[in-house]
C-alpha cells in the first residue's frame, strides 16, 4: 500500500518526543482548534502559505508571479488570504525562503524513507518514531501502513494524541503502536468546549478503554495559564488517572506553557493570543511535589512542549 499523507513537517533528531533520539512525522489536520496550540498551521487539513518576514529581502519577486494575491507597501509583503489559491508558485522563486506552503501530500513509502534513514540513531540512543500532529489518528489507514513498516524493521513507534477520534479506529491503531502521550488539557466539559472548541466526553471514555488496553501511556497536561493550571482542575486529572483500570505505570507529565508561537501566527495571517507568563523552574518543582503528593500510585513528571 502506498497512501498519500497530508504531512506538515518531518523533524529529525527530537530528544523531546519520547525515548532516545527520534524522528517526529506531524501529520496535518486536527478535530480540536486549542485557544493556545503552538502548531497552528497544522489545524486544518489544507495547505496555507506562510510568510516569515524576518526573512524577506524585498526583492519582489513574489509579486511578480501572483499579481492577485501579493503586494507590497512600506512595511513590506502583503498577501491578501482571501484570493491566495495555496498554489505554492510564490515560494518557488522567493530568495530568501521567507515563503513556504504550511503541508504537502508524501506517500507512506516517501514518509517510512525518512524515518529509516534515522535508524543508526535509534539502535545508538534507544529512539524511534514518533508521530504527532495535528492528529496523526486522522489518517489512520497510511499511519497503519507506516507503523506496520515499523515494526518490520523493529523501530520503535510512539503516538502523540488528543484521542478525539472513534475508539475503533484508537483500538485498531493500538495494536501496532508500542507506547502513547494522551493530552488532558482541561476535565470540565464546558470548560474544554469553551478553549478547544470540542467537549471532552468522546476523550474521556476513549482514555479509559486505551488504559484498559494498552501499557505504556505518558498523559499530558499543558499547563496554560488562567485556564486549567488551577489546583482543582490539575487534581481532578490526577484523581481521575488514579483511578483507570489497567496494569500501566500510571505517568503524568506536565508541560511548561509555551508562548514562543507569535511568529507562526503572524507567518500564515492569523491573531496570536497569549495566556500569559511562561511557569518558572520553582514553579515546576512546587506543582510537581504538590501533585505527586495526591495520590499515591501516580507518578507526575515536568516537560516542554
Ligand atoms: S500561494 Fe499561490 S495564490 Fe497564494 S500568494 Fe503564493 S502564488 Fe499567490
Ligand atoms: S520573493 Fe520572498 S524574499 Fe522576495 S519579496 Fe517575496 S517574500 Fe520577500
Amino acid at each position: 500500500m502506498d497512501e498519500k499523507v497530508r504531512v506538515s513537517k518531518i523533524v529529525h533528531g527530537s530528544l523531546e518526543d519520547g525515548k532516545g533520539i527520534r524522528t517526529v512525522v506531524f501529520f496535518a489536520g486536527c478535530p480540536l482548534s486549542c485557544k493556545w496550540c503552538h502548531n497552528p498551521e497544522c489545524i486544518e487539513k489544507k495547505p496555507v502559505i506562510m510568510y516569515l518576514k524576518n526573512k524577506c529581502i524585498l526583492c519582489g519577486k513574489c509579486i511578480s508571479v501572483c499579481k492577485d494575491a501579493i503586494s507590497s507597501d512600506a512595511s513590506g509583503i502583503k498577501i491578501d488570504r482571501e484570493k491566495c489559491t495555496s498554489c505554492g508558485e510564490c515560494s518557488k522563486v522567493c530568495l530568501g525562503e521567507a515563503l513556504s506552503l504550511s503541508q504537502s501530500e508524501m506517500t507512506t513509502d516517501e514518509i517510512f524513507s525518512e524515518i529509516i534513514a534515522d535508524i543508526s540513531y535509534y539502535k545508538y540512543s534507544g529512539g524511534g518514531v514518533t508521530f504527532s500532529g495535528g492528529e496523526c489518528l486522522r489518517q489512520p489507514d497510511a499511519l497503519k501502513d507506516i507503523l506496520l513498516s515499523c515494526k518490520k524493521e523493529g523501530i520503535n513507534t510512539c503516538i502523540e494524541t488528543c484521542l478525539d477520534i472513534s475508539w475503533e479506529t484508537v483500538s485498531e491503531i493500538a495494536e501496532y503502536t508500542d507506547s502513547f502521550f494522551v493530552d488532558i488539557k482541561l476535565m470540565d466539559r464546558n470548560k474544554h468546549k469553551e478553549y478547544t472548541n470540542v467537549g471532552n466526553a468522546r476523550i474521556i471514555e476513549n482514555i479509559t478503554k486505551l488504559f484498559k488496553k494498552h501499557s505504556d501511556i505518558t498523559f499530558r497536561i499543558p499547563l496554560i495559564p488562567g485556564v486549567n493550571d488551577d489546583m482543582a482542575n490539575l487534581e481532578q486529572t490526577v484523581k481521575f488517572v488514579s483511578l483507570l483500570e489497567g496494569n500501566g505505570e500510571r505517568r503524568i507529565e506536565v508541560l511548561r506553557y509555551n508562548n514562543l508561537a507569535e511568529s507562526k501566527y503572524e507567518s500564515i495571517g492569523k491573531k496570536f493570543t497569549s495566556f500569559g507568563e511562561v511557569q518558572s523552574d520553582s514553579d515546576m518543582e512546587k506543582l510537581k511535589i504538590y501533585l505527586n503528593n495526591i495520590c499515591d500510585n501516580v507518578k507526575v513528571v515536568g516537560g516542554n512542549i
